[in-house]
């Protein structure tokens, strides 16, 4: 069984990735996490837990380049191909080969960044 693919072996694609990033946040309600009342007692603050800081993670989409490396094709009983395709990022935050269906991925990098503007509009 023959199953024809969008893509080639060794062809440049153009895929959506993000990475975490984290902010870091002084509190503004307490001096360190600590909070002294007027009475002269040090309590830990209620807002930031005592921590002084708030966190937060959040993912930053980006369109990211690679090239594909395996396209590895099964078929199921109802004999429609399953196609995964390997690829291989040199990207600086993605150090492993990464793994992508076709309609993860784009020929171009203005088909990538469409999509990613339709899922961050989803997410917001
Ligand atoms: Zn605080």
């Amino acid at each position: 069984m023959k199953a024809e693919t969008k893509f080639d072996l060794g062809q440049e694609v153009f895929f959506i990735h993000y990475y975490v990033e984290e902010s870091i946040k002084k509190c503004t309600e307490c001096d360190n996490g600590k909070i002294t009342t007027t009475k002269g007692s040090v309590l830990g603050c209620p807002f930031c837990y005592g921590l002084g800081t708030f966190r937060k993670c959040y993912s930053v989409l980006y369109v990211a380049v690679g090239k594909i490396i395996n396209i590895d094709v099964t078929f199921c009983p109802d004999h429609i191909p399953h196609i995964n395709y390997t690829i291989d990022s040199n990207h600086e935050k993605i150090n492993e080969n990464l793994s992508r269906i076709e309609n993860e991925m784009f020929a171009t990098r203005e088909e990538a960044e469409e999509q990613m503007n339709n899922l961050e509009k989803e997410i917001k």
